[in-house]
């Protein structure tokens, strides 16, 4: 669909100029409500808890939020109704990142299943992966998590060593992955392992979903600066899973595997700005009542700030008006080494801004404040999702058409 720009529109309040009709500004009043209802009530504890550097917070509750998000119809919601969800229109979805935010939506731990494996089963599964699958997803009863990256895969995703082999109705697999997210809290794990070992690099890899509860699997969390542990490392030895459990054929996993990737972008992008605009907004106030504003180098910053925010909105309406391409569009392919670096500086601004108070802890031993979590958090941003020498890369070969970089010679396991 394509998305009308109309000037002027909500400035005071919102980033999207986006053309609503009667039934979104329905659908935005209904949300708005329930949000205000649940996140003043009885969820209100849960309240803008569990954003980066804070994933510790309130997890049961979170769980909780999950299965009344899912319950109330408000989880899902791109999916079509039959798999639980509403069958959102693109301004729908957008509306729903943007009041989710702005109502201090906590931080969704159901959001890999959501965001990434849902997508994925809908688009490469089998109509019994679908109906086994997407309904617990949507319900907010089963959290997943993602296997790609291995000690030496993670860039080079197409070195992935973890292998898979058949035995009677099962699959079982042996190997190791690391920095995966939620591994600890997830029911289930889609990973990306050989199960061809005569296939090199992408070729006879599979993906497979795999139950995280059981005997054969081993999560060590990492601990990370911000004292929080969001991913860990997942040990394979003996797991099993079911023969059926793989999307796609067997050998096709390179496919599915960059399909997944390809749905990390999207219609929650606006929402993640409203995230950043309050966050910065809490640095401009800090800067203003501690004096940093009268530095004339912090001045400079906040203002490039501001407007690297701007430009990240409108480029997002420039990506959405194109978002039924199903190619990485080249305004797309910005979008990741942009954001990432505008929120890396931010972290730093932040300290900036506080000075030499930055560095002290909240208190004992290691209770940080919202402002030090992000700033720690955000030294990830340019490294998950594809790192920004990576985002350069295929800025380059895809979008400017430059030579492709040297790749290991064919039959190289690396
Ligand atoms: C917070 C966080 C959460 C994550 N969650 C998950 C998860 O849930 N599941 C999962 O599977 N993975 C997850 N990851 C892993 C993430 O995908 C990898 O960290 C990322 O792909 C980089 O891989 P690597 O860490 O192995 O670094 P490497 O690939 O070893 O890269 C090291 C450095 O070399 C650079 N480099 C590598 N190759 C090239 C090249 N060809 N050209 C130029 N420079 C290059 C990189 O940019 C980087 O600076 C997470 C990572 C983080 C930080």
């Amino acid at each position: 669909m394509s998305v009308a720009l109309r000037p002027g529109r909500r400035a005071d309040e919102s980033p999207v100029h986006l053309r609503f009709s009667e039934d979104d500004e329905a659908f935005r009043r209904e949300l708005a409500a329930w949000l205000e209802t649940e996140l003043s009530g009885p969820f209100a504890h849960v309240r803008g808890r569990g954003g980066p550097g804070d994933e510790h917070a309130a997890l049961e509750e979170r769980l909780a939020w999950e299965r009344h998000l899912g319950q109330s119809g408000w989880s899902c919601i791109a999916w079509p109704a039959e798999f639980g969800g509403r069958g959102a229109t693109l301004t729908q979805q957008v509306i729903f990142y943007e009041e989710y935010a702005r109502a201090g939506g906590p931080g969704r731990l159901g959001h890999i299943g959501e965001g990434l494996l849902g997508p994925t089963v809908i688009a490469f599964g089998t109509d019994a992966q679908k109906r086994r699958f997407l309904p617990p997803i949507a319900r907010g009863e089963e959290i997943w998590c993602q296997g790609y990256s291995e000690p030496n895969a993670g860039s080079d995703l197409a070195n992935v060593q973890t292998r898979a082999t058949r035995d009677g109705d099962d699959w079982v697999i042996e190997g190791q992955k690391v920095w995966t997210s939620w591994a600890q809290w997830a029911d289930w794990c889609f990973v990306l392992c050989r199960t061809d070992p005569e296939g090199a690099r992408h070729r006879g890899l599979s993906y497979l979903l795999v139950p995280m509860r059981q005997d054969g699997i081993e999560v060590r969390p990492i601990v990370q600066m911000t004292g929080d542990s969001e991913f860990s490392e997942v040990f394979f030895d003996g797991a099993r899973t079911a023969a059926e459990n793989v999307v796609g054929e067997p050998g096709d996993g390179w496919k599915v595997a960059m399909g997944t990737l390809a749905f990390e972008r999207g219609a929650s992008t606006l929402g993640q700005q409203l995230l950043f605009q309050y966050e910065l907004d809490q640095v401009i106030a800090i800067a203003k009542e501690n004096g940093a504003a009268r530095d004339p180098v912090i001045r400079q910053r906040l203002a490039d700030a501001w407007i690297g925010l701007q430009i990240q909105r409108y480029h997002a309406l420039r990506v959405l008006s194109n978002a039924e391409s199903p190619e990485l569009s080249r305004e797309a392919m910005i979008t990741k080494i942009y954001w990432a670096s505008w929120h890396r500086d931010l972290g730093k601004l932040a300290m900036d801004v506080l000075g030499p108070e930055s560095e002290i802890a909240d208190g004992a031993p290691y209770d940080l404040t919202r402002l030090q979590r992000l700033f720690l958090f955000t030294r990830a941003d340019t490294i998950y999702a594809g790192s920004n020498q990576i985002q350069r890369n295929l800025i380059a070969e895809r979008a400017l058409g430059l030579p492709r970089e040297p790749r290991p010679a064919a039959g190289s396991t690396r």
